[in-house]
């Protein structure tokens, strides 16, 4: 929490700077008003939710001077009003053996590390858990989530550079029924340059995946990354589209990252939201919860 704190203390310096510039012993007028909507929108909140916390400053305060407290109270419980339908804990259906969590989205935004992260999770909960690597593309990524099951004891299921996902993921189904894994966490290619390539190839691995468990998979996390701003939304759209997602995981809190925009999906898309990143380390995974996110970005 500390550590979320200061990255989102950080990264909303400019906008609480800018806070602090407009209400030094200013009334609320249109000018302030105006000027603190730009600032929301410029710290990624969205134009609907920005609107929305102005106006509910403005009721019964216009024309009279207003504290800076005041904004920042007023605008961390706007805030957390968005979010708090979001904040959702991802639950794991013990009776589903395994209960499958496919893991989605653009590469670099930290899915092969929350996977580990949620690896160690589950294993600490006692539960066996099996990795596959999806993601059969890049090396590298196979290589990291080899790393990750041998740190966290988990089975990893792999195979060679440019083999079909599809079947690696069949593959993996078969063998974590058979092995009675509890949760079978499943890696994807994130390569956006050739979006209509990647996004077939996710359909397929969706197909293949009910084709094995019609209920299956139970969880589909999109990973964003707080770093990318704007261009979250279109993630949650095209993902969302593709690989029905259930759930949100933001990570690279921890940095210079403003979280903002999760405020704008969440008001657009009632996405649940269920961790934040705020490291790369196997622990610096946590929970979101919407009082905290919401003290953060106005603190
Ligand atoms: P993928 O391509 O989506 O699988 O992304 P990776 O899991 O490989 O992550 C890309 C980079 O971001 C790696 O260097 C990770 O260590 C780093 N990373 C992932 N999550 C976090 C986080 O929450 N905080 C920080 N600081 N770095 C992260």
């Amino acid at each position: 929490l500390k550590r979320l704190r200061s990255g989102l203390s950080r990264s909303s310096s400019a906008l609480t700077g800018g806070i602090s510039a407009i209400f030094t012993k200013r009334k609320l007028d249109a000018d302030t008003l105006e000027e603190l909507e730009d600032i929301l929108i410029q710290a990624d909140l969205g134009v609907e939710t920005a609107m929305a916390i102005t106006g509910r400053l403005a009721q019964g305060r216009y024309d009279k001077e207003i504290s800076v407290e005041d904004v920042r109270t007023i605008l961390a419980e706007e805030v957390e009003k968005v979010l708090e339908p979001t904040a959702r804990p991802l639950e794991i259906d013990l009776a589903k053996k395994p209960h499958v969590i496919l893991v989605v989205g653009v590469n670099g935004t930290g899915k092969t590390t929350t996977i580990g992260k949620l690896s160690a999770k589950f294993a600490a909960e006692g539960r066996k858990v099996m990795l596959a690597a999806g993601d059969t593309f890049r090396a590298a990524a196979v290589e990291q989530l080899k790393i990750w099951g041998a740190r966290t004891g988990a089975e990893v299921i792999a195979r060679d550079t440019g083999a079909d996902a599809a079947g690696l993921v069949f593959d993996a189904m078969k063998e974590a029924a058979d092995k009675g894994v509890d949760v079978l966490l499943i890696d994807t290619a994130g390569r956006l340059q050739n979006r209509a390539e990647l996004m077939a190839e996710l359909e397929k691995v969706v197909r293949v995946i009910r084709k094995y468990d019609a209920e299956a998979p139970h969880s589909v996390l999109l990973t964003l990354d707080a770093t990318t701003g704007q261009n979250a939304m279109n993630q949650v759209e095209i993902f969302g589209k593709t690989a029905g997602v259930t759930g949100l995981v933001m990570t690279k809190l921890d940095g210079t990252a403003r979280g903002g925009i999760l405020v704008a999906i969440a008001a657009r898309h009632k996405m649940p939201v269920h961790f934040i990143g705020v490291g790369e380390g196997v622990d610096d995974l946590e929970p979101f919860t919407a009082r905290d996110f919401a003290r953060a970005i106005a603190e």
